[in-house]
């Protein structure tokens, strides 16, 4: 026993130290990624569940990397925040999304504007420039606020004083949305929502979940009616996320919910898939 207990430990060790090797090689070759244009982005229906259209998408960034093939932001985004690099890397992601989302607005005939989601590390929330660059990177592409929603996690936001927030209440008095991201993860006090300029509430995968069979559990149910509610009464919109069957989609749009996203509609693609979809419903 003790020898096997021995093994699994060098095992184990070994698992560690690549896992470290791997961290390491991936956090050094980073910076120079972005200066080799290695990062592409993926874009993410967002689909209005009344009717069904396309009305923009989420942004969502990839690595291409040399050896070890596309790795995605989970692997990455991470280390990026402990380095710095977010900064850059995240305002590369919002002039490319935004330039993206002008580009479907010129080529688009169809149901009104097409719009484009980006996420927002923590680190770039506190970062000096967020709302100066925000602005020069709409004003360069020419695209209006409010076709842009910009996704801060409901963790990020828990306990944040004005500081913090004031860079988000500038960017939202721009007419651009805000949404939080992750809902119903942080645990945050729901009256807490009021102090905060969102306009959208992204409910959690975890709440879908138990949606995907017909009929779903009943406390999901339950639990989703009530942020909707809660929501609603609160001028906000709700998107859920992770919707990966019609009888999930159903169940969401009964309660009341306004846009979804997920792999029953679309799996993260590049931008042309977006426009084709979004013309498919512009024709009918
Ligand atoms: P997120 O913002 O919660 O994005 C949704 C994630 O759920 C995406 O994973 C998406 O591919 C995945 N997803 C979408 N539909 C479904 C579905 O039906 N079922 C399941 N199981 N998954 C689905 P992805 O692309 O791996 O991104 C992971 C996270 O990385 C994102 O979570 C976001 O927090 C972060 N991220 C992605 N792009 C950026 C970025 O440009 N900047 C920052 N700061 N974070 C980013
Ligand atoms: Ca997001
Ligand atoms: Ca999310
Ligand atoms: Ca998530």
């Amino acid at each position: 026993a003790k020898s096997a207990g021995g093994n699994r430990y060098e095992v184990a060790d070994a698992e560690a130290d690549a896992r470290a090797i791997t961290r390491h090689g991936l956090t050094t070759a980073l910076p120079a990624a972005l200066d080799r244009g290695e990062f592409f982005i993926e874009y993410q229906p967002l689909v209005h569940l009344g009717d069904g259209t396309v009305r923009g998408a989420e942004a969502l960034v990839r690595w291409l990397h040399p050896q070890h093939g596309v790795l995605g932001p989970d692997r990455f985004i991470p280390l990026a925040e402990r380095t710095g690099l977010i900064v850059p890397l995240g305002r590369w992601v919002l002039e490319q999304s935004v330039r993206q989302a002008r580009a479907w607005q010129q080529r688009h005939g169809g149901t009104g504007p097409l719009r484009v989601n980006v996420n927002l590390s923590p680190c770039q929330l506190t970062h000096p420039g967020l709302v100066q660059d925000t602005v020069e990177i709409l004003e360069r592409a020419g695209l209006e606020p409010d076709a842009l929603c910009l996704e801060v996690t409901e963790s990020a936001l828990i306990g944040a004083d004005d500081d913090l927030l004031k860079p988000l209440r500038r960017l939202a008095e721009m007419g651009i949305d805000i949404a939080l991201d992750d809902f119903g993860t942080g645990y945050s006090n729901l009256a807490n929502l009021r102090r905060l300029p969102v306009r959208v509430l992204k409910l959690d995968r975890s709440f879908t979940q138990g949606m995907q069979q017909f009929p779903a559990d009943p406390v999901d149910l339950k639990i989703v009616e009530g942020i909707v509610s809660l929501a609603h009464s609160l001028d906000l919109a709700v998107t859920v996320e992770g919707v990966e069957t019609g009888a999930q989609a159903e169940q969401l749009r009964i309660l009341g919910c306004d846009t979804a996203q997920g792999w029953y509609y679309a799996r993260p693609g590049p931008p042309e898939r977006l426009h084709e979809l979004a013309l498919v419903d512009a024709t009918g």
